[in-house]
């Protein structure tokens, strides 16, 4: 199949590794050669350490690579896809205009999914004129990792395309689960109140970043605290989360910590500024509790 992948940051590269990796010939499409170049060297990187753990051949990285081309033209670079997969920036304005450019541009055929982790389906296929054929396509960080993709059926979504994708969704190894659209879907509908709960109690002085991650490691058995797995998804991306709940469903229980929106503003995005509740040493995801927060 040939698919077009909008977007090559943390999430945009993941899902081109993964449909590479399983035979798709893929275009990966972004504003920024520098976001490109990045996002190839972080494929690259990652696939050298499928074959050092033996999980995938030299020759199999090799052909994967060959899968990928790039490109900054996104009108030329979806022309020939039947699958859109849009993972730019959480913006709603950005998002809008994009599905207004895809439409434009790709082929009648063409399903556009997005990868938004909040954003309405509905809202974004209501800018194209095949509102029948856009669905969320919602994959988990890391892509190459996490098993899940959340399919979500917007309004006007049909059965046969949501068949589509969640055939391919099998057929790359991964397990689609199929929700409807509504902000934040299920899994950030239930993910972000506790990321920004924990941010509040952190606001609080209830406990320190390393108190309130040991405490849900530890008691709710999560593989990691909620703390470090906000600066894993970017500050930005959960701000912006948070406030597509708030906005779509107008309750105060989903308005971002005061905290939260600070840090964003001071460019504490987490791992990828280097600094979140936790500091990373370039290069690497050493945690340290930032001095910040220290005690
Ligand atoms: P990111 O900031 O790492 O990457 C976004 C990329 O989009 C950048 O490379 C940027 O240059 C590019 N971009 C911006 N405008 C563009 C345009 N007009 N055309 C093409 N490319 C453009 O963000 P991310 O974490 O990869 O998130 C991307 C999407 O995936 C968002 O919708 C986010 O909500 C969603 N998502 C994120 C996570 C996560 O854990 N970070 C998980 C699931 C879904």
């Amino acid at each position: 199949m040939n698919i077009s992948v909008i977007g090559a940051g943390q999430m945009g590269n993941g899902i081109a590794h993964v449909f590479a990796q399983s035979g798709h010939q893929v275009t990966l499409i972004d504003i920024a050669q520098a976001s490109l170049d990045k996002g190839l060297a972080t494929i690259t990187k990652n696939l050298d350490r499928q074959v050092a753990k033996g999980s995938l051949t030299e020759d199999q990285k090799v052909a994967t690579l060959k899968h990928i081309t790039t490109s900054t033209d996104m009108a030329a670079g979806v022309k020939s896809a039947e699958l859109v997969v849009e993972a730019a920036t959480e913006n709603v304005d950005l998002k809008l205009r994009i599905f207004r450019d895809l439409d434009a541009s790709a082929p009648a055929g063409c399903i556009l999914a997005t990868n938004t982790s909040s954003i309405s389906i509905t809202r974004i296929a209501a800018v194209t004129k095949r509102p029948q054929q856009v669905i969320g396509m919602h994959f988990m960080n890391p892509v190459p990792v996490m098993k899940l993709v959340e399919v979500i059926r917007g309004y006007d979504t049909t059965d046969a395309v949501t068949k589509t994708v969640v055939d391919l969704s099998t057929a790359i190894g991964k397990v689609p689960v199929t929700v409807n659209d509504y902000a934040g879907f299920i899994a950030n509908r239930i993910l972000m109140p506790m990321i920004n709960e924990s941010i509040e109690a952190l606001f609080q002085g209830v406990g320190g970043v390393a108190e309130i991650d040991a405490i849900m490691k530890l008691g709710m058995a999560h593989p990691m605290g909620p703390l470090q797995l906000a600066d894993f998804i970017g500050l930005d991306t959960c701000l912006a989360i948070l406030r597509v709940l708030h906005e779509g469903f107008g309750n105060p229980k989903y308005a971002p910590c005061p905290l939260l929106v600070q840090m964003v503003t001071a460019g504490k995005l987490g791992v990828k500024s280097g600094e979140g509740f936790y500091q990373y040493t370039a290069g690497s995801k050493e945690l340290v509790v930032a001095p910040s927060f220290s005690k």
